[in-house]
């Protein structure tokens, strides 16, 4: 299985940012791990040039239609992107976005051959009530369509109260929610679900990144803050190349 780790510009860049793709790409553009970058729409076809994996940030149910502001995943997959990350929680929380649609949209996703990045992750609350793996397997449960393989979808683990806090599980919290997470997916997609990524996301940093990639089951991470800079992102990048 080929690690990937995948930075989440959010709603952060323009064009004069472009230049610590080029850094990256001259860095890590070959490695041994997928490197991706999900950026705003408004820079995929210029990021595609760059010679890393772009992706989107979120795609619509549909090819094309009257959906203002939205950007469907076969728009995406013509700018040259060839991945798009469905489920994030500031989908879920900004949006209102339900397991059925992000189901609908990684379909979506598929459909215009991206490689969707899907997102699961419990609230700080469900954590502190010890409900964290049964938020997971419900998550999975509604929101990965039946279909799913290694080729086009990879699990994002993303607790909430982890995203841009600083704060992170346990490396053991960490490995227990991704063994879970593993036979979870196994029950359900056989010989694929050995094989799906499941990666880690939430204040990754390079002070955390080589503890975070040691443990079995973490195959790569998804990184927010910290894939802004090329700076940031590098010894993360080389955190994850190192692992394998
Ligand atoms: C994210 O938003 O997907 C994320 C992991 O953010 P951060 O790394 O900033 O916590």
């Amino acid at each position: 299985m080929r690690k990937l780790i995948a930075g989440n510009w959010k709603m952060n860049g323009t064009q004069a940012d472009i230049f610590e793709l080029d850094r990256l790409a001259i860095a890590h553009g070959a490695g041994e791990v997928d490197v991706v970058i999900c950026g705003p729409a408004t820079l995929l076809s210029q990021m595609v040039r760059v010679g890393l994996n772009i992706g989107g940030q979120d795609c619509h149910t549909n090819i094309s239609g009257a959906n203002t502001g939205d950007i469907s995943a076969m728009m995406i997959a013509d700018t040259g992107a060839r991945y798009v990350i469905t489920g994030h929680s500031e989908r879920r929380n900004d949006h209102n976005e339900n397991d059925a649609l992000i189901s609908a949209k990684t379909k979506a996703g598929w459909d215009a051959g991206l490689h969707v990045i899907l997102c699961i992750g419990e609230t700080e609350a469900q954590y502190h009530k010890d409900e964290t793996l049964d938020v997971l397997r419900a998550q999975m449960d509604h929101s990965i369509p039946d279909g799913a393989s290694e080729e086009n979808t990879t699990i994002a683990y993303e607790p909430i109260w982890a995203i841009g806090t600083g704060l992170t599980p346990t490396t053991k919290e960490i490995s227990a929610v991704h063994a879970a997470l593993r036979a979870h997916l196994v029950t359900r997609f056989g010989a694929s679900g050995t094989a799906i990524r499941l990666v880690y996301g939430g204040s990754v940093k390079a002070s955390n990144a080589n503890d975070i990639f040691a443990l079995p089951n973490v195959d790569g991470a998804l990184v927010g803050g910290a894939s802004l800079k090329a700076t940031d992102f590098s010894p993360i990048i080389l955190a994850l190349q190192q692992s394998v």
